[in-house]
């Protein structure tokens, strides 16, 4: 099932809903777009109109944030849970590691997805990572990554050159990279290869994740008023919908 958050699709799945589509896709033909939905990117989404489409022409929409659930709670909406990009993205190694399917992770900055893979690879020995390759390329355009991950025949693409670069490089040359899957996944590589602490399952539960990065990346701070410009929109939204479940 699919809610609309501020015109942004969202699909209404939980992480075992969501393997089993990608299993699925996995073994199928043709290219298959995984985005994550946060209040930032509804918010971007409204200006920025190449980004929008790259969402809806997505094929699977996470609700990653708990800005995303208390949006739909606030329309009457049936999204109870989150899914964040970095467990879904973790759940997907496994299952690669586990079927023989090889992964190419780009994104972030020099040495940080060649280092999040050895990472994965020691937790998963029997992983394939078909290459890796940074997120700051002055010279490589996009378009020659692409090329680069046809040629590795990697399976699953993780992309993590934060938004809306890495959403815009997935609706331009996903289907060029020949893979079965692509996924953004914002940080996560920060995080997969420890040059960032993932927030301790208390914070997780209490839906305090933005606080623990806060702390970690005090920059992050002039994000911090996204969440009350997202609710106030969607307010906004619902008020002026004539009661629809839409927002
Ligand atoms: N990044 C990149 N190329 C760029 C801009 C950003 O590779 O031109 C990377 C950045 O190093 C970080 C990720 O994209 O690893 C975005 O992380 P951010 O924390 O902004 O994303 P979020 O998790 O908040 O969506």
């Amino acid at each position: 099932m699919q809610e609309f958050i501020l015109d942004v699709p969202t699909d209404a799945v939980t992480l075992a809903e969501a393997m089993s589509w990608a299993q699925e896709k996995l073994n199928q033909k043709g290219t298959h777009f995984i985005a994550s939905v946060n209040p930032e990117i509804c918010l971007a989404a409204r200006r920025n109109s190449a980004l929008l489409a790259a969402l809806l022409a997505a094929d699977l929409r996470i609700p990653d944030g708990i800005g995303i659930v208390l949006a739909s709670r606030l329309c009457g909406g049936q999204l109870r849970e989150r899914v964040t990009g970095i467990d879904l993205m973790e759940e997907l190694v496994a299952l690669a590691a586990a079927e023989g399917k090889k992964i190419f992770l780009f994104g972030a900055a020099d040495g940080v997805a060649a280092a999040a893979a050895s990472k994965l690879k020691e937790r998963h020995p029997s992983l394939i990572v078909a290459g890796t390759a940074h997120g700051y390329l002055p010279q490589a355009p996009d378009g020659e990554v692409a090329c680069n991950i046809a040629a590795s025949g990697a399976d699953l693409v993780f992309v993590a050159l934060g938004s809306p670069r890495q959403e815009l490089f997935v609706a331009k040359y996903g289907a060029a990279s020949g893979a079965k899957i692509l996924m953004v996944v914002g940080g996560s590589f920060d995080v997969l290869s420890g040059r960032l602490r993932r927030a301790p399952l208390l914070y997780q539960r209490l839906g305090l994740e933005w606080f623990y990065r806060l702390i970690q990346q005090p920059k992050r701070i002039l994000r911090l008023p996204v969440m009350p410009v997202f609710l106030l929109a969607v307010t906004q939204q619902k008020l002026f919908s004539g009661g629809r479940k839409h927002c």
